[in-house]
C-alpha cells in the first residue's frame, strides 16, 4: 500500500504542496474546513454587485518565481497581466501631483541616477537608506534602521513596505523589509513588474489548481475540518475529523497548512504569530477610464492602491485596522471620493461592496517574526506550511507557495 500524504488546508500553501507531491506520483488527500478552496486568496460571486470579485486585490511581482512556477504548473502563467516594464504610476491626492516610477530592467540601478525615472523631488543620494535596509540587523524594526521621513520614504519606501508587509512600516521587521527590497528593487526591474490576475484569483490560481490535482489523482475534501491530531511519541498516529477518524500507517504523513491560530489550537506548545493586521478592499461596479493604469498608487488619501479591471474599479487599504469597524456606507463614500479624485471618474457613488479581512496577515513586527516556526516539527511525519511559517518573506502568495513547496520537499523519498 503506497503512503498517503494528508494536507490540511486548501489555501495556496496546501495547494502548492499538493501540486508538487501529486506531480511526483504521491497519493495526496487535501482536507479543507470550508466549502471552498483558496483560503485568503479567493473569488466569490457578490450578489450586491452582480459580479464575481476577489476577497482582496492581490498583486504579484515578476520576481515571485515560486508563484510563477505554480502558475506554469497549472497552465495559467499567461493569465497574469501587467506592463512590459517595471512601471508604477502614482498620484498624490492632496497636491494633485502625478508621476511614474520606472525601474530599469537590469540589476544596476541606473534609474536612481536618471531624474526622468526616479521619484520627482529626490536626488540619487536620497536612495542610500535603501542599502542600509538591505543589511538590517536582526530583531530591528524599519524605524530603528532608517529614517522614516522625507520624500523618498513617503513616495517609495512607505507605499512599498506598507503593501508588502501589511503594517505601518516603522513598526515592521527590518529583516522582512530587507527580503522584500532584495527580491524586488535590488533585483532590478525584471523582478518587479507588477502582475495582476485580471480574470480573478479563483479562475487563475485556484480552480485550475483543483482541476490539475484531480487529473493527477489527488483528492480534495471540502467541508472536512480537522478537529484534532492524535500524537504518539514521534509521529502523528491519527487525524480526527469529528465524525471520522483517519488512522495513519507508519509511512503516512501530514502537512498542516492552516493559519497560525488554527495550527496553535491543534498543536500544544506550538509557537506562532499571535498578532494580525487587517486589509480593507472596496469594489465599485463601474468602467475605469480607458487610459487608467492597471494599478495606481495613491498618496495622502484613505485609499492606497487603485486596481482597474474590466467593468470594475477596486481599491486596497493595507494595515486597515482602524477602518474595520467604520460604518460601511460612510467608508464607501470616503473611498470613492479618493477614487474619483485620482481617476477623474464622476463623484456619484457607483454600486459598491466592501470586504474587510480582519486577520489578513500576521503583524510583521520583529517580535512576531521571531515567533514563526520552521516547517519541520518534532513529529517525523508532521510538517507545517503557510505564509506565517518561517519563510523569510512577509505573508504573501509567494511566501505561502514557497512554504508549500518546502513542505512537499521535506517528504521526498
Ligand atoms: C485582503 C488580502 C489581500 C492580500 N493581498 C496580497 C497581495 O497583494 N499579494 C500577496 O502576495 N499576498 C496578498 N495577501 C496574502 C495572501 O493572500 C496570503 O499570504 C496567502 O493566501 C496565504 O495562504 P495560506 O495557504 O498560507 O493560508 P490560507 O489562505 O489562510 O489557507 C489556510 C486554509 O486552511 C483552512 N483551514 C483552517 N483550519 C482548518 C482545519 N482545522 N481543517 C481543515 N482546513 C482548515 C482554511 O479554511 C484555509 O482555506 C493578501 C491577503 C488578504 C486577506
Amino acid at each position: 500500500m503506497p503512503r498517503t500524504i494528508h494536507i490540511i488546508g486548501a489555501g495556496l500553501a496546501g495547494l502548492s504542496a499538493a501540486l508538487k507531491l501529486s506531480a511526483r506520483g504521491e497519493r495526496v488527500i487535501v482536507h479543507e474546513a470550508t466549502a471552498f478552496a483558496g483560503g485568503r486568496c479567493r473569488s466569490y460571486h457578490d450578489a450586491t454587485l452582480g459580479m464575481t470579485i476577489d476577497n482582496g486585490n492581490h498583486l504579484l511581482l515578476s520576481g515571485n518565481h515560486a508563484a510563477l512556477d505554480y502558475l506554469r504548473d497549472i497552465g495559467m502563467a499567461d493569465r497574469l497581466v501587467g506592463p512590459q516594464a517595471a512601471e508604477f504610476s502614482f498620484v498624490d491626492v492632496a497636491s494633485g501631483q502625478r508621476w511614474t516610477l520606472r525601474i530599469n530592467d537590469g540589476r544596476l540601478p541606473w534609474w536612481i541616477f536618471d531624474s526622468a525615472r526616479r521619484l520627482p523631488g529626490t536626488r540619487a543620494v536620497d536612495y542610500v537608506p535603501l542599502a542600509r535596509l538591505l543589511w538590517a540587523r536582526p530583531g530591528k524594526s524599519v524605524g530603528e534602521t532608517i529614517p522614516c521621513k522625507g520624500l523618498l520614504y513617503q513616495r517609495l519606501v512607505e507605499p512599498l513596505l506598507l503593501a508588502a508587509l501589511n503594517i505601518d512600516p516603522p513598526h515592521g521587521s527590518a529583516k522582512l523589509a530587507s527580503a522584500v527590497i532584495r527580491e524586488t528593487i535590488a533585483a532590478g526591474g525584471r523582478s518587479c513588474r507588477p502582475l495582476v490576475a485580471r480574470d480573478g484569483l479563483g479562475s487563475t490560481l485556484i480552480e485550475p489548481a483543483l482541476a490539475c490535482l484531480q487529473r493527477r489523482g489527488a483528492m480534495v475534501r471540502l467541508e472536512h475540518q480537522l478537529r484534532a491530531l492524535r500524537f504518539a511519541a514521534e509521529r502523528i498516529e491519527a487525524l480526527d475529523f469529528g465524525k471520522e477518524t483517519v488512522v495513519l500507517t507508519a509511512d503516512d504523513a501530514v502537512i498542516l497548512a492552516v493559519p497560525p491560530y488554527a495550527a496553535t489550537a491543534l498543536i500544544r506548545d506550538l509557537e506562532g504569530p499571535t498578532e494580525f493586521r487587517a486589509i480593507v478592499n472596496a469594489h465599485f461596479r463601474t468602467e475605469p477610464p480607458p487610459d487608467a493604469p492597471p494599478i495606481l498608487g495613491v498618496l495622502n488619501g484613505t485609499v492606497q492602491w487603485i486596481f482597474s479591471f474590466p467593468g470594475r474599479v477596486s481599491i486596497t487599504i493595507s494595515a486597515g485596522d482602524e477602518l474595520i469597524d467604520s460604518p460601511r456606507e460612510e467608508l464607501a463614500k470616503t473611498i470613492w471620493g479618493d477614487v474619483a479624485h485620482a481617476t477623474g471618474l464622476p463623484p456619484a457613488l457607483p454600486p459598491w461592496q466592501i470586504v474587510r479581512e480582519r486577520r489578513a496577515t500576521f503583524a510583521a513586527t520583529p517580535a512576531q517574526e521571531a515567533r514563526r516556526p520552521r516547517a519541520k516539527t518534532r513529529w517525523r511525519n508532521l510538517v507545517l506550511a503557510g505564509d506565517w511559517t518561517n519563510t523569510g518573506l512577509p505573508a504573501t502568495i509567494e511566501g505561502a507557495i514557497r512554504s508549500g513547496n518546502r513542505a512537499a520537499a521535506l517528504f521526498a523519498h
